[in-house]
C-alpha cells in the first residue's frame, strides 16, 4: 500500500472511532458536540468511504445504527420499518429533489426536534406507543405517552389507526426543568422523560406530541384518501394535534425554495420549541407509490436540515459587568464558535447561582445555545472533558471597574460604591437609551464618549451640554450640524412621558412594562414625590402585577435623598414628567383577533404582531371561534395563488367561516 493510501486508511479509522464515541455519548444523553458538528464528521466519513470502497467494513458506524435500549421497557417490532429521510442542506439539493419528484403538490412540515413515537389506536383508545428505536424495533412507552396533555384521551373513531408523531418539550419547560444544565437540549430532555418507567414524568415535564404522518387507517367506510394532507386533516378533525403543514403547488417551486432557505432565519427564532429542519413530501399518494423507495430512504421525501442552535466551545474567561444599580453580572468569554451562521464569542451566564447549579468552570468545554430569540447562553459544561486545569468562577471581592467594595445579597453581588464610575456611566447610558429618554442624536456610544471626556457625570450635566459646544466640537466625529441636532434632541427630551423617565432613571426592578403601569397609575412624577414611603408603597401595590419586589425597589429609590434631589433637579429643568393615557391607534385592526401562518415579507412574525397590538388588535397562536382573520404569508388575494386550503390552519378557518387574508390586506387594514 502506498503512503497516500495508508494515510487515508488511518483517517477513516480515526473518523470511525470518533463517530462511534459520539454515538455512545449521544445515546447516554451526554453529547459533547452539536448535531451540526456531528453531521460534518459523519458526512466526511461517508464521503471517504465512498471514494475508497476498499476500506469499507461492515462494522463502520455508517453501516449500522446504534441504540441502547432502556432496561425494563418492552421491545416492540414496528409494523413498518421507520426509514430515515434523505437530507438536503442547500438550494441545489432542493432543486435536485424537485427534479427527481417531478410535478405535483409538495407538503412541507416542521421537522420537530424531539423523540419520534408510533401511536396505535383501536376503538378510540390509545393502545400502544412505541419509540423509533433503531427503526425496526422500538420501546413500549404507552404508560408515558398516555398521560401527555395535548393527546386526546378518546377519539371518535373505532377503527385501527397507526400514526407517527414527535414528542417534544417547549423551551419554556426545558428552562424550568434544566436549572442544573444536566441536559444539553430539549431533545435530550424529552428522551429522558418519555423513555422511563415512570408514567408521570412526561406529563410533569410538559411533553407535547404532534402527529406528522399517518401509517394505517383501517375501518373507514366509503372513503379513500388520495392525498396525505387529506389524511392529516382527517386526523386533525379527530382531535389530534398535527405538525404545522403547508402545501405548495407545482407552480411554486421557487417560492417553496425561498421558504425553506429563509425559514431558519425568519421563522425559527420566534418558535416556542425546537425545529431542526423542514420535511418536504409529495402530497399525492399514488405518485408516492410510483416513486417508491431506495434501500434507505423514500424517494418522495427530503429533509431540509438547519444548522443546530447549539455548539460546543471553550469557556476562556468570565468578565463581570456592572449594571446601573451596581449589580455585577457574569459574562462568558468564549473561544469564537459559529452557530447557524453567526459567530459567538460572548454568552450569558445569568448569575452565580446559575453557574454553581450547572457546575461551570473557567477552562471548561461548554455547550452554548441560541434559542427562542434570546442572547446566547451557556447551557452546560461537559465535565467528562475536564483536564484538572479548570478554575472555579469566583465572585469578585472588589468592583472590576471602580475597585469599590462588593457586597453579596443572596447570590447577587453589588458594587456599593455610590461614586462607582461604571454605574454612573451605565445609568447615563440607560437614561439616553431607546426605552429611556431616546434622545435624538445622543446614543449610548456618544454618552460614553462624553463621560470619558469628563463632560457628563450626572443627568443634569446632559442639559448643560449646550454651554459646552466648543469642547464637544473638539471631539472627533462631531460637526456643527450634528451638535445642533443633538442639543435640540436634548431639549425635546424634557417632554418625555413619565413612563420613559421612570425607566430612564434605572430604578431597580422597574423595567419598561412596569414603568408604564406605574406611570399610568400615578399620572405625574409630582404625585409620586408628594407621598411618604408608606403611602407610596400602598398605592404601588394597587397596580396589577406590581408586588413587593417592585414596590420595595421603587420606594427605596424614591426615599433616597440623592435620588430625590436628582428628580427635583430634572423637574426644575423643565421636565414635564406626566403620563397621558394614550388611545391606541384606531384602525380596522382594533379589537380584532388574528392568526398568522406562513412566512411574511414585511417582517418577522413578532414584528407584525407588535404592529397589530399597537393598533389594539390581538394575535393568537391557533385558529378558533374567536379568530377574526387568518393571515396567510405568501398568499396573493388577487390571483388566489399561495392559498393552501389543506393546511391545518386554513382548513380550520374554512370550517369556521373565518376569512383568510393576504399579508397585503393586513397591511391595508393597518392603514
Ligand atoms: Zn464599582
Amino acid at each position: 500500500m502506498n503512503k497516500e493510501k495508508e494515510r487515508i486508511k488511518q483517517e477513516i479509522e480515526q473518523l470511525r472511532e470518533e463517530v462511534l464515541k459520539h454515538d455512545l455519548l449521544y445515546d447516554a444523553g451526554k453529547p459533547i458536540i452539536s448535531d451540526t458538528e456531528y453531521d460534518r464528521l459523519y458526512a466526511k466519513l461517508v464521503e471517504l468511504e465512498r471514494r475508497h470502497p476498499e476500506f469499507q467494513t461492515p462494522d463502520s458506524p455508517t453501516q449500522r445504527i446504534i441504540t441502547k435500549m432502556v432496561d425494563g421497557l418492552e421491545k416492540v417490532p414496528h409494523t413498518e420499518p421507520m426509514l430515515s429521510q434523505e437530507k438536503a442542506h442547500t438550494s441545489d439539493d432542493l432543486e435536485r429533489f424537485f427534479e427527481k419528484v417531478g410535478k405535483g403538490e409538495i407538503l412541507v412540515q416542521q421537522k420537530l426536534d424531539g423523540l419520534t413515537i408510533v401511536l396505535k389506536y383501536q376503538d378510540g383508545i390509545l393502545r400502544q406507543a412505541v419509540t423509533r428505536g433503531d427503526g425496526y424495533i422500538g420501546e413500549d412507552v404507552t404508560h408515558a405517552i398516555r398521560n401527555v396533555k395535548n393527546l386526546p384521551a378518546f377519539i371518535p373513531f373505532e377503527g385501527y389507526l397507526e400514526l407517527r408523531a414527535e414528542a417534544i418539550i417547549p423551551f419554556e419547560d426545558f428552562e424550568r426543568i434544566n436549572t442544573d444544565g444536566r441536559y444539553r437540549s430539549p431533545r435530550n430532555l424529552v428522551s429522558g422523560s418519555v423513555r422511563t418507567l415512570s408514567a408521570k414524568t412526561a406529563r410533569e415535564r410538559g411533553v407535547l406530541v404532534f402527529v406528522f404522518d399517518v401509517i394505517h387507517i383501517e375501518g373507514i367506510e366509503g372513503q379513500t384518501f388520495e392525498k396525505d394532507t387529506e389524511r392529516l386533516n382527517f386526523i386533525h378533525t379527530l382531535g389530534f394535534p398535527v405538525v404545522e403543514t403547508e402545501v405548495f403547488g407545482p407552480g411554486e417551486r421557487e417560492r417553496l425554495k425561498m421558504y425553506c432557505l429563509d425559514y431558519s432565519r425568519k421563522v425559527r427564532p420566534g418558535l416556542p420549541y425546537m425545529v431542526d429542519g423542514l420535511v418536504l413530501k409529495i402530497d399525492d399518494l399514488a405518485r408516492r407509490a410510483e416513486l417508491g423507495y431506495t434501500a434507505k430512504y423514500p424517494r418522495w421525501a427530503v429533509a431540509f436540515k438547519f444548522d443546530s442552535l447549539d455548539a460546543t466551545t471553550k469557556l476562556v474567561d468570565v468578565v463581570w459587568t456592572v449594571g446601573p444599580s451596581g449589580q455585577l453580572t457574569p459574562n462568558a468569554v468564549l473561544e469564537p464558535v459559529e452557530i447557524d451562521g453567526v459567530t459567538i464569542s460572548r454568552a450569558s451566564l445569568a448569575n452565580i447561582d446559575n453557574i454553581r447549579k450547572r457546575d461551570i468552570k473557567i477552562g471548561d468545554t461548554v455547550v452554548v445555545a441560541r434559542a427562542n430569540d434570546v442572547i446566547p447562553q451557556v447551557v452546560s459544561s461537559i465535565q467528562e472533558l475536564r483536564t484538572g486545569e479548570e478554575r472555579d468562577i469566583e465572585i469578585p471581592d472588589v468592583c472590576p471597574v471602580c475597585g469599590g467594595k462588593v457586597e453579596v445579597y443572596g447570590w447577587r453581588p453589588v458594587c456599593v460604591n455610590p461614586d462607582c464610575s461604571a454605574q454612573k456611566k451605565r445609568r447615563l447610558e440607560v437614561f439616553v437609551s431607546r426605552p429611556g429618554l431616546n434622545i435624538n442624536g445622543l446614543g449610548e456610544k456618544t454618552i460614553d464618549t462624553f463621560y470619558e471626556a469628563g463632560l457628563v457625570r450626572e443627568y443634569t450635566d446632559i442639559f448643560e451640554l449646550k454651554y459646552k459646544k466648543q469642547e464637544i466640537l473638539a471631539l472627533p466625529g462631531f460637526s456643527e450640524k450634528s451638535v445642533e441636532k443633538m442639543l435640540a434632541g436634548i431639549e425635546e427630551a424634557k417632554k418625555a412621558p413619565l413612563s420613559k423617565l421612570l425607566f430612564a432613571l434605572s430604578i431597580p426592578n422597574c423595567g419598561e412594562e412596569t414603568a408604564k403601569r406605574i406611570a399610568r397609575h400615578f399620572g405625574s412624577l409630582d404625585a409620586m414625590l408628594s407621598l411618604d414611603a408608606e403611602a407610596l408603597r400602598l398605592k404601588l401595590l394597587e397596580i396589577d402585577d406590581v408586588g413587593d419586589i417592585v414596590a420595595d425597589g421603587v420606594v427605596t429609590y424614591f426615599m433616597d435623598d440623592k435620588n430625590r434631589r436628582a428628580m427635583e433637579e430634572l423637574l426644575a429643568l423643565g421636565f414635564e414628567a406626566k403620563e397621558v393615557v394614550q388611545e391606541v391607534v384606531r384602525s380596522a385592526v382594533t379589537g380584532k383577533t388574528f392568526v398568522i401562518t406562513g412566512a411574511l415579507k414585511s417582517g418577522s412574525r413578532n414584528e407584525v404582531k407588535k404592529q397589530i397590538e399597537a393598533h389594539g388588535g390581538k394575535v393568537a397562536g391557533s385558529v378558533s371561534k374567536s379568530t377574526d382573520y387568518l393571515v396567510m404569508g405568501g398568499y396573493d388575494h388577487r390571483t388566489g395563488e399561495g392559498l393552501n386550503p389543506t393546511s391545518s390552519k386554513s382548513k380550520k378557518a374554512l370550517e369556521l367561516g373565518i376569512p383568510i387574508i393576504s399579508e397585503e390586506q393586513l397591511l391595508e387594514m393597518l392603514g
